[in-house]
């Protein structure tokens, strides 16, 4: 028998209140925030990864689904969105819209990373992206849209990381202090980092291999050693978050893994912190437009991953709103009632007035239709056996009560209707 493939999952019904839960709140904020929905392909040309992921990331290094389709392209199941959502920018010259461009995309996207709790191949994020302007106010805004979507979703207990990696003036400058951190102690990094300082020095900071931290730890702050312009943006955000209730805490060693990013870099993560907690994360990519060919464009995002969200919002015991249930369910019983359900279109009435209703099927038992309906959780069933039949009524049993009661067909459907519009009302 086939299974869904490694790193994948099914998201059965039982699920899908979580699933729906969080995504009703992402649509709610970002239309609270002046965001608009957007949606980008799910398969790119590879080299929109390469050059906006970075050829240096975990990502573009070990994690694309890329391949050959029979026209020869070279293409890729998107990892991430900022890339997309940037392409999209530029390619239809968003440009001309007032700035910044506030967009959200509810997506999928492809890793091939190694599965494990919260860690999945395919999985799905909530991201967010203002486009066109640098003023902290919008890291302040982004920031405190994803903050307040939390705390609505019903996740307590939140914290927030922060810290500045500076943009093209005062990073190499940072680079070199690093490095002269670094070099004495070669022998004792790990593989990945050894290599790294050649390449991309800022991610030595991330390593989790415990022979790494000391070094790591003792490097110096970024937040030491940037420029004028990009020490007052991140003053001017901290206030910003500040005066919404929000106070981050600074970690120097939080640099994010994607090369596009330049100041603001954020992560959120829920109470118990482990190594796959992160709720989202994201901060400013002042260079990635220039990067994919257009004009110098500021920006800052971020995305949260909704598996992530559904896996804290379960550990944390939050209720979301149950899935309705259907509501009436039309059981005959032997083959004249099923004559009469059909010719009487109970059905189509109840589908009519914007009732959910389904109709028996097969030749069953009473006994074994009536648990077919308390499985199914309706409301209501309609049963229909030799004896209403020749009385010219129907049995109408609330699932709620024991006993049904005879009415007339046409007044059944009323009881139904009249009973799911005070449900309704009452919710
Ligand atoms: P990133 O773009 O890697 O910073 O990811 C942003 C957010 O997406 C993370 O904080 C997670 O919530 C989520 N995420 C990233 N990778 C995965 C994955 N493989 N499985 C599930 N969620 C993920």
């Amino acid at each position: 028998m086939y299974q869904a493939p490694r790193g994948t999952q099914d998201i059965l019904p039982e699920d899908i209140p979580y699933y729906l839960h969080v995504e009703e709140a992402a649509r709610k904020f970002a239309a609270l925030y002046g965001y608009q929905e957007v949606r980008t392909p799910t398969f790119e040309d590879s080299g929109l990864f390469r050059k906006g992921t970075g050829e240096t990331t975990d990502i573009v290094e070990k994690e694309m689904y890329s391949f050959i389709d029979k026209g020869n392209s070279d293409l890729t199941l998107r990892p991430e969105a900022t890339p997309s959502v940037m392409r999209a920018y530029l390619q239809h010259g968003l440009h001309n819209q007032p700035q910044p461009v506030r967009l959200f995309e509810l997506l999928g996207c492809f890793r091939y990373d190694r599965p494990q709790a919260g860690r999945w191949r395919e999985f799905h994020q909530f991201d967010v992206e203002a486009i066109g302007e640098d003023d902290p106010l919008v890291d302040a805004e982004l920031i405190t849209l994803f903050w307040r979507f939390c705390e609505a979703l019903g996740l307590g207990e939140l914290s927030l990381e922060l810290n500045s990696i500076g943009d093209p003036l005062c990073r190499p400058l940072y680079l070199e202090a690093l490095r002269t951190h670094y070099s004495p102690h070669l022998e004792q990094l790990c593989r990945d980092c050894r290599r790294r300082l050649a390449t991309n020095p800022l991610r030595l900071l991330d390593c989790k291999i415990p022979t790494c931290q000391p070094i790591a730890d003792t490097a110096p702050a970024f937040t030491d050693h940037l420029c004028d312009a990009c020490s007052a943006h991140f003053a001017h955000l901290q206030a910003s978050l500040k005066a919404e209730g929000i106070v981050p805490s600074v970690n120097r060693r939080l640099v994010r893994g994607l090369d596009y990013y330049t100041r603001t870099v954020f992560e959120m993560y829920p109470p118990k912190v482990g190594q796959q907690a992160a709720l989202g994360g994201g901060g400013r990519y002042d260079g990635l437009a220039e990067l994919l060919g257009g004009r110098h464009t500021p920006a800052v995002g971020f995305a949260s991953g909704i598996e992530r969200l559904v896996l804290n919002l379960k550990e944390q015991g939050v209720e979301v709103p149950a899935s309705s249930p259907t509501v009436a369910y039309i059981a005959h019983v032997g083959e004249s009632a099923e004559a009469l359900a059909v010719a009487s279109n109970f059905v189509r009435q109840l589908h009519a007035r914007g009732i959910s209703a389904i109709r028996a099927v097969g030749q069953r038992s009473l006994r074994a239709r009536l648990r077919h309906a308390d499985a199914a959780g309706v409301h209501w069933t309609v049963l229909i056996g030799d004896q209403e039949v020749s009385a010219g009524t129907v049995s109408l049993r609330d699932m709620a009560q024991r006993e049904p009661v005879g009415v007339p067909a046409a007044q059944a459907i009323d009881l139904i209707v009249a009973a799911a519009r005070e449900h309704s009302d009452d919710r």
